[in-house]
């Protein structure tokens, strides 16, 4: 990796001087929530017998500098994006073709088409989906042209379970209230000032989604008549719960909307769906079971990866979810169209596919700079992109530049640069199974220096950032209210609403693979735009 491009930033501190903005760091985090439940590993369970512990996220100390044409640029497309992707999951022509290609070599993909088969044959009741999206950048410099303008490059496309936009919020806030207080000494030269921090709308904007797509469910549909609630399905234990309640509490206190977490674990203990044509979702609150409501809208934040599937009850609960009246975010084909094929399926170069789908709502420019996001992707097949990646991916030294995907989400599945040839090699001599996967081309966004707390540990060092934008949109799909289904074209779908819902600039040490938060690597951080 290159040398900083701001070297002298952060400053030079005293030991004095990193105490002070230490302790700040530490107290302002437990008082604002800007904090996760400690991982079991850490505790000794004498500490935690009551679960009454919370400790300070991993943050990083200063916000990171980051260039503010590719901030701007991020949040610029993101409507766009949100389009293309309601687009992709209203079509489910196209998506089967996808899907197709995967169901053979990967089982967790071909339990969710499963889901939507299931679903389909009785029609679907409830026309809206709710997308919470966000989409993860690097930035790119030309390595030929190091004094060409940074670009951001696409990391993935995330449709379900978008998480951090809480404590996207609050680290945004903590580090201007650290600037506010004079917890950062002065920065050399002084040209480099730190009031460039953005306001970060992340919990105001995700929250005033998922009322609005509360209001847009209607007025109960049960007679006589339940009080409407929104349902947030969680993992237990959950170390990020914090980052979730940031979202479900100013739904209870400002929109004043019933929510509950329901444990994907017990979904089928504690709702029910009408046998009536309605197919409506009740729920009975373990803490009032004399209680029930109408679900508006389902909220997962699991079932996204197959360990929360450990049994056939686990599908039926996520069936049992799908074919109910309420709202899902996401539906099971919006959570089939983050999958990493269907980005290596919208980059290959000279596709259609891309301005098939935006051409209706976007212009030619817009649909250019979508594309210009995009970096190397191949499938791991037959065509000739394909047998391109597979001698690429064989190969100890081609593969250096490249990771290796399988269709999974939530950190830690990928696979890097010259370790792919010997996983693929493990993966035996069949090569259909190596087409569950995508091999993209690495991005090596500039090195900066920054310091992280995590553990309650400070380490300090050379570290890159992954800027990530998120959507709200809620759309109408093309089949009809009553169940029936209109050619599973998109024609009839539209975008009721559609709005870029703030950022999330995540932060890792430079020579750490991944950089997820939650998975363990890295920091939520902030940009100072530079
Ligand atoms: P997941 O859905 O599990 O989060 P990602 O595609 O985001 O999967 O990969 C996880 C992490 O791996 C990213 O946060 C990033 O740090 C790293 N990564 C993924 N793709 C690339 C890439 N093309 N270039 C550089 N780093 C990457
Ligand atoms: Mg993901
Ligand atoms: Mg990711």
């Amino acid at each position: 990796m290159g040398a900083s491009i701001y070297p002298d930033f952060p400053p030079k501190t005293t030991l004095e001087q990193q105490d002070y903005l230490l302790s700040n760091i530490k107290d302002w985090s437990i008082l604002n929530g800007l904090a996760i439940r400690p991982s079991t590993s850490l505790l000794s369970t004498s500490t935690d017998l009551s679960g009454t512990l919370a400790a300070t996220a991993p943050v990083t100390l200063y916000p990171s500098l980051f260039p503010r044409a590719c901030f701007h640029e991020a949040r610029a497309i993101q409507k766009a994006y949100n389009e293309l992707y309601a687009a992709i999951a209203r079509d489910q022509n196209w998506l089967r073709q996808i899907v197709q290609q995967l169901i053979e070599v990967d089982d967790f993909i071909a339990s969710l088409w499963n889901v939507h088969l299931e679903v389909e044959k009785e029609g679907y009741v409830q026309n809206l989906s709710l997308g919470l999206f966000r989409s993860d950048y690097m930035v790119h410099t030309d390595p030929a042209n190091p004094d060409s303008k940074p670009t951001i490059k696409q990391v993935e496309f995330n449709t379900i379970a978008s998480s951090f936009g809480g404590l996207s919020t609050k680290v945004s806030q903590l580090h201007s209230y650290l600037n506010e207080i004079a917890a950062y000494p002065p920065t050399s030269p002084p040209t480099i000032a730190y009031p460039s921090f953005p306001a970060n709308p992340c919990i105001e904007s995700l929250s005033h989604g998922f009322s609005t797509a509360h209001r847009a469910y209607g007025p109960s549909k049960s007679s006589p008549s339940l009080p409407l609630c929104i349902l947030f399905i969680v993992t237990v234990p959950e170390s990020n719960i914090f980052d979730q309640l940031a979202l479900s509490t100013p739904l209870q206190t400002a929109y004043e909307i019933p929510t509950f977490r329901l444990a994907f674990s017990a979904i089928l203990d504690h709702t029910t769906v009408s046998s009536n044509k309605h197919r409506i979702l009740n729920y009975s609150p373990p803490h009032s079971p004399e209680m029930s409501y109408e679900v508006s809208l389902v909220y997962f934040r699991a079932g996204y990866s197959p360990s929360h599937y450990p049994s056939s009850a686990s599908w039926d609960a996520r069936l049992h979810l799908e074919r109910s009246a309420a709202i899902k975010c996401p539906s099971i084909l919006t959570h089939l169209a983050g999958s990493k094929k269907i980005q290596q399926e919208l980059a290959t170069p000279n596709s259609p596919h891309l301005a098939n789908f935006l051409s209706r709502t976007s212009s030619a420019d817009l649909i250019d700079r979508i594309r210009n996001t995009f970096t190397a992707i191949y499938p791991l097949d037959d065509t000739p992109e394909g047998q391109h990646a597979i001698r690429l991916a064989t190969s100890a030294k081609d593969s250096e530049g490249y990771v290796l995907k399988p269709q999974r989400e939530g950190g830690g599945n990928n696979v890097y640069g010259s370790k792919i040839p010997a996983f693929l090699a493990g993966l035996g001599d069949d090569q259909q199974r190596w087409r569950s996967h995508i091999l993209m081309e690495l991005i090596k966004p500039p090195t900066l220096r920054n310091s992280i707390l995590r553990n309650g540990e400070v380490q300090s060092g050379e570290v890159i950032g992954e800027l990530g934008v998120y959507g709200v949109c809620l759309w109408r799909n093309g089949h009809d209210e009553a169940g029936g289904k209109k050619n599973g074209g998109d024609a009839d779908g539209e975008v009721l609403e559609n709005w870029e819902a703030g950022f999330l600039l995540r932060t890792k040490g430079s020579e750490s693979e991944e950089g997820g938060v939650a998975a363990g690597f890295g920091a939520v951080d902030s940009p100072c735009l530079v």
